[in-house]
């Protein structure tokens, strides 16, 4: 069947085209995708709210202190069970395109400041429809899409993981000048990885490589690196 073939082939294309290239391409979905979706969600949600227990979201009521503040990518392919088996209460997610801090600069301000965050972490990842938009054209896009692209400072026509990286380490960056006293203070760590799971950073497909702890950015630096260094420092001060 032509149509069917059509159909698979422009669902493949949609996966891999940069975000730019979509821009036109405001289709409405399929409400019946969307109906078998919403119970799928509906039998996972019950699963596992009776797997967790009474006690456990009796915990989660009485309040939040996440450890971390994460900014990441809202990219579908990107999720913190990668990483995390236990993110209720522990992870305060903020999600945006390109993991930016300078869109939801108040989200990640309530996260350290007032959750009292002692880990502030940037995931970027590979394949980032952002980051290639960014670093093209993307004057056609929505006004409020290119807001949100113009605060990616990358180079035009970078190669898509080194865009990836720049950004990431540009948000630390950012990071370490607004809290450069917590830092300091060893109250904060910020660090900056990215979920590869195209492996385009020949670390192994899947892993999420740290490449940037409170500004060092030097592999081999990283790899010595405990965590919470800057804690311990302080605490012999
Ligand atoms: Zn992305």
């Amino acid at each position: 069947m032509f149509k069917k073939q059509l159909a698979a082939l422009l669902a493949a294309a949609a996966f891999v085209m940069p975000m730019a290239a979509q821009a036109s391409d405001h289709h409405a979905g399929d409400a019946a995708v969307a109906q078998a979706f919403i119970k799928e969600i509906q039998t996972d949600q019950n699963a596992y709210a009776a797997a967790k227990g009474a006690a456990f979201f009796q915990e989660l009521s009485k309040g939040q202190k996440p450890r971390a503040t994460v900014v990441s990518c809202s990219d579908s392919r990107v999720h913190t069970n990668m990483w995390d088996k236990t993110p209720e209460g522990d992870l305060f997610m903020i999600r945006n395109i390109g993991n930016q801090l300078a869109t939801a600069k108040g989200s990640v301000q309530y996260g350290v400041n007032h959750l009292g965050s002692s880990l502030l972490l940037i995931v970027g990842h590979s394949r980032c429809g952002a980051i290639g938009a960014a670093s093209g054209d993307y004057s056609s896009l929505e006004e409020p899409i290119k807001k949100e692209l113009d605060t990616i400072n990358i180079a035009k026509g970078v190669a898509s993981i080194d865009g990836v990286k720049t950004n990431v380490n540009n948000q630390v960056t950012a990071a370490l000048k607004e809290w450069a006293a917590q830092v300091k203070n060893g109250e904060l760590l910020v660090v900056g990885a990215v979920y590869d799971f195209a492996d385009d950073m020949k670390q192994g497909a899947g892993k999420l490589n740290v490449i940037n702890i409170n500004g060092e950015t030097d592999p081999a630096k990283l790899h010595n690196m405990p965590a919470p260094l800057a804690k311990a420092e302080h605490g012999h001060h």
